[in-house]
């Protein structure tokens, strides 16, 4: 369906030469007409990236933003500049700002009324930790995560993206199951909060699971980490979401 998204997370990789490298492989691998492509490089390449995706259809995005709109905040970015520098996506509490920056729920939650100030649409990522999971206390965390959304208006633009901790960057993939299984509570919490939004999964996804994933039931695209940073990879997961 159209609300599908693969979206590239590059997170703290990437120069100019190789976005360079990368748009030029994106000529060779047009995106399908009815899936949404995105991409998130680091801060410094958003402005040199924003027209040449654009013009490939690839929508930007960015890793994080700061909540205040402007002033003496030092190596902070605020949600209009990310909308100057082209932006429609900003992803916002992923599991390496939550514990490695100690970000709260308190502050992903005032960084999304920011970014939903400037026009920004947020892609907030929620996950457990492997002994949380192992414990049986995934959905009494993903709840907790999602429970900032408890006064947020039905209509706020807003993507989820479930990020199993324990997924990420460990090759190690949750299961169709257990996609399924989770993708389902989240959906059922998502409704009972009054949101009706897309929930992409992410973790470890390749060209050779990214099928498997993206058939999941309650899975409707992907936000994916090492694979993006190829071209070529990115956009197997691409056509097998499509
Ligand atoms: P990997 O695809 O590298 O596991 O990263 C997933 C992720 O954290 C995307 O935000």
């Amino acid at each position: 369906s159209n609300r599908c998204l693969i979206a590239g997370n590059w997170k703290m990789n990437g120069i100019l030469e190789e976005a360079l490298e990368f748009l030029s492989e994106l000529e060779a691998n047009p995106a399908p007409e009815h899936v949404e492509v995105a991409l998130m490089p680091p801060f410094t390449l958003l402005h040199s990236l924003s027209k040449p995706l654009d013009e490939k259809g690839v929508r930007l995005g960015a890793q994080n933003v700061y909540y205040e709109p402007k002033g003496a905040f030092t190596g902070s970015t605020s949600p209009m500049m990310l909308r100057d520098a082209g932006c429609h996506y900003v992803i916002l509490g992923h599991s390496e700002r939550r514990d490695i920056m100690g970000e709260t729920n308190a502050v992903v939650r005032h960084k999304m009324d920011a970014a939903w100030s400037a026009g920004l649409e947020p892609i907030l990522c929620i996950g457990e930790h492997l002994e949380e999971r192992e414990s049986g206390r995934t959905n009494e965390v993903l709840k907790s995560q999602l429970a900032i959304l408890a006064d947020v208006d039905a209509d706020a633009a807003l993507t989820i993206a479930y990020e199993p901790v324990w997924a990420i960057g460990t090759g190690r993939t949750a299961s169709p199951e257990q996609v399924t299984e989770t993708h389902a509570f989240i959906h059922q919490e998502l409704q009972r909060l009054g949101h009706d939004c897309r929930v992409l999964y992410g973790g470890s996804v390749n060209p050779g699971n990214a099928e498997a994933l993206m058939r999941c039931p309650g899975v409707e695209g992907a936000l994916v980490g090492g694979a993006s940073l190829k071209a070529d990879s990115f956009m197997q997961i691409v056509k097998a979401a499509a």
